[in-house]
This record gives C-alpha cells, structure tokens and sequence, in this order.
C-alpha cells in the first residue's frame, strides 16, 4: 500500500504511521520527496485496514500498489535508481560498458583484456571465477583463484569488476575481491542465494533466467531488494524460445517492458542473447536504441584457445568497432556513453 502524506505532515506524523504499519507486523517504508512524503505498508494488505488510515489528518491519500512486486515498482519510486560498481554509475542517463572474458582463466588472459577494454574506456570488468556449466566436464572456473586475478586486474587497471557468485555461502569471500556480483541465468531463482547477496551491500547484477517470465525477474530482484540490499541491476540476457538460429533470442521487448515497469537499471547482454559474435554489435545497438543503460560483452584476446565461450568472444578488432558503432545510438538515446 502506497500512503501519501500531506504536504505539511512533519517527519513526527510519518513516524507515528510508520510505527504501526510495524506493530501489525508489516514492513514499513519511508520515502521523502521534494513535495510530499510517502509512506509505503508491505505485506498482506488487508492488514492495514485495521488502521483506518484515512482517519489521520496528515494523510493524503491511500492507493494499493497493483502489481505483485512492490520495492522494485515503479509505482512506489518514480524516479530511477542509480546503481553505483564502486564509482562507475549504472542508470541516470549513462550507458555503461561492461567487458571482460567469460571465465577468468590466467592473470596473462585477464590483464590482456582489461588492458584492451580499460584503452576504449570501458570502466567495468567482467569475468567469471565460478562457472555453472551444463557439463560437468567443462571448465568450472579458477574459483578464488580467480577472485585474487579479478582484484589484482582492478589494481593494475582501475576497473572495478563483476563476477559471478554461485553458492551463497561464498557472498563474504567474494566481497573482499570484486564489486558487483552477478546471478547468472540458472540461479535466478535460487531464492537462498537472492537473499543471501541481498544481506550483503556490494551491487548485484541479476540476470533473466532463459526461461523466466519479466515478473518472475522482477520478483527476484524483490527478493534482494527485501533482504536488505537495493542495489540490484537487471539483465535481460535473452530466452529459449523454439528458434535455433541462435543461441537465445534476446528479449528486447523485455527491455523496454522493464523500463516502464522499474526504477532498476536495466543491462543487456547480447554475447548470451545471440551466442553469435557477429550479431553482437547490432544487437548492442538495438540495445541502446530501446534504453537499455548498458550493455555486457564477453571479449577475449584469443578466442581459439578460450576455455569458455571462445565462441561468442570479441577480439581487439570487434571490440574496437562495437564501441565506434554503438556511440551514435547512444546519443540518439540521449544518454553518455561510459
Ligand atoms: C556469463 O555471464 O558468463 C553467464 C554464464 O551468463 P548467463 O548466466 O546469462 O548464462
Ligand atoms: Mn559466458
């Protein structure tokens, strides 16, 4: 429930209701705008009638929040959130650069592609220390090994960076080496690890799961969102769908469908999305032209010798041209590219 208070109500008069949406053991929330407070009540909503809110002198009016989210809505925050990495911005009018390898694989391999992303003025790094791989055979990642290259690339380069967490008794270890962590497609709903990084204060990039509905992305995020830590980016990292052609089909439906929805920046990812490298410069461009407020691309030096996602991998050259193509777009989207 979205309470909107007078614009004369004091901070005392939002204190008292917000100390009895408490007592009915609902969760309150405090939402002090330039004009006017507003107060929210979570929970089962037929409690707070017990309330007869609209008895308080200081209340303006009282509207329920219809969408089965609620902290990610935009009907509970207008505006939109900007999610910091460290220094570097997601949302607010920039369009940010994530890149980096799938896996992290060797300091040689990491410092090679951060040396090339942080030279085009990329600010963020990516790449995974845990692998969820379909195979148990494949390359699992370097594990904490692969935490201490990420930190020593962040160093050596000034680029804060994202890695993927899998298990959530790894959220303290992983906070003392990178600056974001990501949920990976398969774990978006792995409701322990939702809460178990939503205890903890470093962002979150949330990916889609592949065959996730939008609400079910967006009630993830309220599952981090609840357990304490706001600082959720969503990515839309494309869907199985009966095509083929490519790996998944990348929802941009999804993006512009967020935008309208959430306050939460939204990411795409279009190396996953396409699983096609030469689509992913268009598919970059699209991502902008549908304000998306970044993107995330898997790049490598030497994609042949990859140990995942060779694939999929920008080298030198096409990482060079994605970021000459996608400066156009971005600016017709009104926003800087970062
Ligand atoms: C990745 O980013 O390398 C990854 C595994 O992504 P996703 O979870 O979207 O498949
Ligand atoms: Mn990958």
């Amino acid at each position: 429930m979205i309470i909107v208070l007078k614009p004369q109500a004091t901070e005392a008069d939002a204190n008292e209701i917000l100390a009895k949406i408490a007592e009915l053991g609902l969760k309150p929330l405090y939402m002090p705008g330039i004009e006017r407070t507003v107060l929210g009540a979570l929970g089962d909503e037929r409690i707070l009638r017990q309330l007869h809110l609209d008895s308080y002198p200081m209340v303006n009016d009282i509207k329920p929040i219809l969408s089965p989210y609620k902290l990610v809505s935009r009907e509970l925050q207008a505006h939109d959130s900007v999610v910091a990495i460290d220094d570097v911005k997601i949302g607010g009018g920039n369009f940010t650069v994530v890149a980096g390898p799938c896996s992290v694989e060797s300091q040689d391999q990491l410092f090679g592609v951060a040396d090339m992303i942080k030279s085009h003025g990329v600010p963020l790094l990516r790449g995974g220390a845990y692998k969820p791989r379909t195979s148990p055979y494949s390359f699992q990642g370097l594990g904490e090994e692969g935490l201490k290259l990420l930190r020593a690339a962040k160093a050596q380069y000034q680029l804060p960076t994202v890695s993927e967490i899998i298990d959530p008794n790894d959220a303290e270890l992983m906070a003392e080496y990178i600056d974001c962590y990501q949920i990976g497609a398969r774990n978006m709903q792995n409701f322990r690890l939702l809460e178990a990084v939503g205890k903890q204060q470093k962002p979150v990039l949330l990916k889609r799961g592949m065959s996730a509905t939008i609400e079910e992305l967006l009630l993830a995020a309220e599952y981090i969102i609840n357990a304490g830590n706001a600082n959720v980016i969503l990515c839309e990292r494309g869907i199985r769908t009966f095509e083929t052609a490519t790996r998944n089909t990348l929802d941009l439906n999804a993006v512009a469908y967020l935008k309208e929805k959430t306050h939460l920046p939204v990411l795409v990812d279009p190396s996953h999305g396409t699983g096609v490298k030469s689509l992913i410069n268009p598919l970059s461009r699209a991502a902008a032209a549908v304000g998306a407020d970044g993107i995330i691309v898997e790049a490598h030096l030497n994609p042949k010798e990859a140990l995942s996602d060779g694939h999929q991998a920008l080298t030198e050259e096409d990482f060079a041209k994605l970021m000459a193509d996608i400066k156009p777009f971005v600016s017709a989207a009104g926003k800087v590219l970062r």
